[in-house]
Order: C-alpha cells, then structure tokens, then sequence
C-alpha cells in the first residue's frame, strides 16, 4: 500500500488557451503546472497528509531549519509524450531509490519507491495536459517534455543542529523545451583547479542542494571566461576526473571502450550514466568504470587516444564536449565536432525515451 495522493483540484486552473500559450515556448524551469504532490513527515507520526493540491507557495516560519542548514534533498525526472498521447517516465525507479540515498545521507526520512511513483503519477495524471507534445519523427531535434521536481526539506522552526523532526515532501512539475534551442553542439568546458564541489566523506553522492551551491561560483567565473560548463576533479589530489555541476562525463577511446569515471562516493551517480554504461554493448563498446586521471584525459584527446568526450545527465541527455581548457591552455575534442558515438547514444536514448525505439531493458513506466 502506498500514501494516498487524492487530487483536491485547482479552483481555478489556466485555461487551455493560456496553457498553450506557455507550451509554444516553455522555456526551462520557468513556468510550473496547476498542481502539486506534497506529503509530511514528523518524527511522531510518519509520513502522512499526502496530497495533489493547487500548486502554490509554502508558508514559512523564519526559523524553519532548511533555510539555516540547508537539510534538502531532490531529484529531477522527466515524463515524455508519445506519438500514440500516451505519457511515460523513465526509470523513475532509479530516482527513487536515489532520493532514498541522498534521504539517508542528509538524515532525512527515506520516501518507499511506492509514495514516490504514487506521488509522481497522481500529479502527472492530474497535470497530463501539460506533458508538451514529443518529437514525432526521429529526424526532430525539438524534444519537449514534462521535467518533474521531487523535494524534500527539513519544515521543522528549530534553530538546533539536528535532524529534523518534521519535514516536507513535494514534486513539482515544468513543461520544458528542447533543451537545445539551436540544436545540439558541442559545450566548451573549463577545467576547476581552484574549486571542488565535494570530498571523501562528504556529500557529493547526495543530490543536495549544498552541492550545487558549491559550485556556482566555479561555474560563474568560468562564464565570465565565456566557458559553458566546469569540470571537476577530486578534491585530495586534483588529479582525477569527477563531473560537471550537474552532468557525469564519459569518453570514447579508439581502442573501443566508452569509460566514465568510477563512483567513489563523491559523484552523483546518474539514471543517464548507468543507462548508457548498458547501451555501450549495444554500439559494440566497452563500458568501463574507472578512474580517469585529468593528464590522461588531456593527452588523449590532443593524441586522438580518446576519440570523443560528452557530459549526459536528464536534462539534456547527452552534451558533446568540444573543448576542455585550464590555465595551462586548451584541448581540442573531436575537432570541435560532435563524434559518432555521441551523437549515436544519444538518439538511442531519446527513441527509448519518446517511444520511437523498443524499450527492450523495460526502462519506460506508463502514467
Ligand atoms: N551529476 C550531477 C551533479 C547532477 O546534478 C546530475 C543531474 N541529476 C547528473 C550528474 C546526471 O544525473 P541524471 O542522469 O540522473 O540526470
């Protein structure tokens, strides 16, 4: 038995006009459905007060423990439109038992994997008209899908350092546009040296607010040097690759291996990441876990050793890396081009994703 999540609607919903208005151009992150999933937790009682209410805002008091020592957690998700109407996530199994390790983590009460796809499936089935329409062929670039944003926070007015004893569930929902507008093209990535966004013991496996927060500032002067992303290394030696702010690497050898550096606890460990490292086989690869050392890195792709390099993660699926640059100066991927491999996973994935390929490793979950 899972929570119920019975639907109290909006009174007063956008209407369908105005609803498409915002899906002909959604943009990302910036415009939310009419509902939203939420759920309480205190230390007395469970989980309880489950709901699909009017999305709106939270009520709260100035001492409520988030807002001092930043106890949250969340995950990111998509639900995706086929060309039959039906609606579909992707391994939302995957996010829900990460939600549970981050939960573990950060001292929060876990969610089952039953409330959470319960939660999530009520809210889509609620907001189903805001699931923008997919790409209908193959040769379409203009993914749109439903992103959806489970949370968790400590709502507890304590200013103690503790776990706290009353917390707050909630998924949100955002109709997303193609996340690249212009069509997909390679990113250009600066090398942090100077910042890392998480350490041995700490919380870098988590998906926890702090570790974003951690690295806007890497991201921000790597802006203002006019790179896209921030790579990251590990924090002890600077020596190893770790991820980007919010997307996990992989390169392509030309031996045949597509290898992606090995969870040490300081990584998040990506749905996107773990589905590709079971397609590899599928496009005659090797996948291998490893630790990639940044010299190694660097030297391959100036000798053609690595043949392509790519960041992957929910939002934007799979991003080629044209160049990767430190003060020491700039290496070029691929020729600044997108590479085969990249291209190939990465329109693999979107098929499964939008129902235009067979789901044959049973990824897909219908709403
Ligand atoms: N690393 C970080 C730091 C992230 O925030 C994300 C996005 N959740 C990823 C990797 C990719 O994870 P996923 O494939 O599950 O989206």
């Amino acid at each position: 038995m899972s929570l119920p999540f019975d639907l109290r609607p909006h009174p007063s919903p956008r209407s369908d006009a105005e609803r498409a208005a915002i899906l002909a151009d959604p943009g990302f992150g910036v415009h939310f459905t009419d509902h939203m999933a939420v759920a309480t937790w205190t230390s007395t009682d469970g989980w309880h007060d489950s709901a699909v209410v009017p999305y709106g805002p939270f009520t709260l008091d100035p001492a409520t423990a988030v807002l001092h020592y930043a106890q949250e957690i969340f995950e990111g998700l998509k639900a995706y439109r086929h060309a039959d109407g039906s609606v579909w996530t992707f391994r939302p199994d995957q996010n829900a038992a990460r939600l549970a390790r981050s939960a573990r983590r950060m001292a929060l009460p876990e969610l089952s994997e039953a409330d959470f796809l319960a939660g999530i499936e009520a809210l889509v089935a609620a907001d189903e008209a805001w699931v923008p329409e997919g790409a209908r062929s193959a040769a379409q670039e203009s993914e749109q899908s439903l992103y959806l944003r489970p949370f968790m926070f400590a709502s507890e007015s304590f200013l103690g350092v503790r776990a706290a004893r009353r917390v707050t569930y909630c998924c949100i929902a955002s109709p997303a546009g193609p996340y690249f507008a212009s069509g997909v093209h390679p990113v250009r990535i600066w090398i942090s040296t100077t910042y890392n966004r998480s350490g041995p013991g700490g919380t870098g496996a988590a998906k926890t607010g702090g570790n974003y927060a951690a690295s806007l500032l890497a991201q921000a002067e790597a802006a203002d040097k006019g790179f896209d992303q921030v790579m990251f290394t590990d924090a002890v030696e600077q020596r190893w690759v770790e991820e980007l702010g919010g997307m996990n690497v992989y390169l392509v050898t030309t031996d045949g291996e597509l290898v992606t550096p090995a969870l040490t606890g300081t990584i998040l460990e990506g749905v996107t990441r773990d589905s590709i490292l079971t397609l590899a086989r599928e496009f005659g690869l090797t996948p291998v876990e490893r630790q990639i050392a940044m010299t190694e890195l660097l030297e391959g792709v100036d000798s053609g050793a690595i043949s392509e390099v790519f960041a992957c993660g929910t939002a934007a699926v799979i991003t080629p890396i044209g160049l990767l640059a430190d003060d020491a100066g700039e290496h070029k991927v691929s020729a600044g081009v997108t590479g085969e491999v990249t291209a190939a996973i990465r329109k693999n994935l979107l098929d499964v994703q939008y129902g235009r390929a067979e789901d044959t490793h049973g990824w897909m979950r219908k709403i």
